[in-house]
């Protein structure tokens, strides 16, 4: 199976070659060119697999130029003895709401380790495969999460390096701390002064600007990408899913063929675009809840058919959800435009010299046929960590909790009694600030160290090992900048 780009129907690349890219050179995104299904039958066989190796079955169907071996020495490394539970990817029951998808057990505590973990091993092969025997150097934005986990992931690895912008104002004292004090040789971490958008918009330009990667080509570096952008960040997502729905049949939670929801705590559409292609490749789903906070610019595309990115930005208690310019729709557009690529770069046209566009009422049928979308405050999302601490003995993070109330607005709104996943991205230990304040705790610090204290004393979960080990670990990026000089940054860097 080859991938093509958003932009361009002519392109036909293999799966590697997309993964080492990470973006089309002509602006657009990596898609499978026809996806592979899963039959009820195969599902059934997967459940009583592993995640490793329900991931291996999964990854075969849509990374075909990758040999078994290669697959299962990739999704070994990356899922055996790297996550704190047995299994990468657990379930919680909690009653009316449905089932949680704990995806925040890894190294990072966040779902972007789900792929992040994988992503290296995929990358250093796909560069072998290719003849590319250039050094990559990773380029990220970031909104907090991925910036670590890509850090994580990436660190001290040969023949790759990995250079992190995040949002100075933008991401939590836990995020921020998580990344500066980042080890390895060959990662470096820079804060701009600006928003999650810009940080993006300054790295999608460096990758865009020919010049620039030529004048690189030539010292033997080129460039690549660890946001959800990066095909080999999507296709590990997708397993997640199956893997959900293997955990339900098999636990008899669910009978075979049934269908469920599935709501998803939405920022960049990666997350839930990965469950868009699961339902594609024959995953029996119903309807997916795009959940969003006060920037709900999604919400309003679903409900409307016009994205306008003219609008205020808000900083919120879920950061990770904090963007107005949702890359990955890009690839969504594409396949609900029946891949007429002419039409995508239209639109996107229009978004990068307007702020805003339409789509068809036709296509917006299509949309809505599997999408839905809601939003809630932080208000909301406080008073939703409260009751399900209180109800269920269960803590979530503030993004997760967006997605709660999202699935109870559906619920309300519709009368739809599916039943529902809820996928829970970050553990709350991330956000102990704003956990506590949504528990009514009185006495919250400056320091978050005792904060996680305090959090641990209420919930009696334990604080995980990896923020634990935050508080003696040094500091080592200091370095800021203006949007606009991200690319003297990226110099600085490549040029050590
Ligand atoms: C990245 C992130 C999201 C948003 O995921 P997208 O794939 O960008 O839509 C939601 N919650 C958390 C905790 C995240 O880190």
């Amino acid at each position: 199976m080859k991938y093509t780009s958003t932009r361009n129907r002519d392109l036909k690349i293999e799966a590697s070659a997309a993964i080492l890219q990470g973006i089309s050179k002509d602006g657009g995104l990596f898609v499978p060119e026809s996806l592979p299904t899963v039959s009820s039958e195969q599902l059934k066989e997967l459940t009583v697999l592993s995640y490793p190796q329900r991931a291996k079955n999964i990854l075969s169907l849509l990374l075909t130029d990758f040999t078994a071996e290669e697959l299962d020495d990739c999704v070994n490394k990356a899922y055996t003895g790297t996550f704190e539970a047995e299994r990468p990817a657990p379930l919680a029951e909690l009653g009316e709401e449905g089932w949680l998808l704990e995806l925040f057990h890894g190294p990072t505590c966040a779902f972007k380790d789900m792929a992040l973990q994988l992503l290296p091993e995929l990358l250093t092969r796909s560069a072998l495969k290719n003849g590319c025997n250039q050094k990559v150097a990773i380029l990220t934005a970031t909104s907090g999460d991925t910036g670590k986990a890509a850090l994580e992931g990436f660190a001290d690895r040969d023949g790759v390096c990995i250079q992190v912008f995040y949002p100075t104002d933008g991401v939590s004292e836990m995020q921020k701390r998580q990344m500066i004090t980042q080890t390895g040789k060959n990662v470096s971490v820079v804060g701009v002064r600006g928003n999650f958008d810009q940080c993006q918009s300054g790295v999608k330009a460096i990758f865009g600007d020919s010049d620039f990667g030529s004048e690189l080509r030539d010292k033997g570096i080129v460039f690549s990408s660890a946001n959800s952008i990066n095909w080999g960040r999507l296709a590990p997502q997708i397993v997640y899913y199956f893997s959900a729905y293997c955990d339900l049949l098999g636990s008899n939670c669910i009978a075979p063929g049934e269908q469920i929801n599935i709501c998803v705590p939405t920022g960049n559409f990666g997350n839930i675009l990965a469950a868009y292609y699961a339902k594609k490749m024959g995953l029996p789903v119903k309807k997916l809840i795009c959940a969003s906070n006060r920037n709900n610019i999604l919400t309003d595309f679903i409900r409307t058919a016009s994205y306008d990115r003219n609008r205020p930005f808000y900083t919120t208690t879920s950061p990770s959800m904090d963007i107005l310019i949702s890359s990955n729709l890009e690839r969504l557009l594409y396949h609900l435009l029946d891949e007429d690529t002419e039409q995508v770069k239209e639109l996107m046209e229009q978004l990068a010299h307007k702020g805003c566009y339409t789509i068809s009422k036709q296509t917006h049928r299509r949309m809505t046929a599997d999408f839905c979308g809601e939003f809630s405050s932080d208000e909301e999302a406080s008073a939703v960590i409260n009751d399900l601490f209180h109800r269920y003995s269960y803590l979530c993070d503030p993004h997760t909790a967006v997605a709660v109330a999202a699935a109870r607005k559906y619920r309300q709104a519709t009368e739809d009694g599916t039943k529902m996943l809820i996928v829970s991205t970050a553990s709350p230990y991330k956000f102990p600030r704003s956990v506590l304040s949504a528990l009514g705790t009185e006495k919250i610090t400056d320091d978050d160290f005792e904060n996680l204290d305090q959090l641990e004393q209420i919930s009696r979960v334990p604080i995980p090992e990896p923020l634990k080990r935050l508080k003696t670990a040094l500091p080592r990026f200091d370095a800021v900048c203006d949007p606009d000089v991200m690319r003297d940054a990226v110099r600085d860097f490549l040029a050590h």
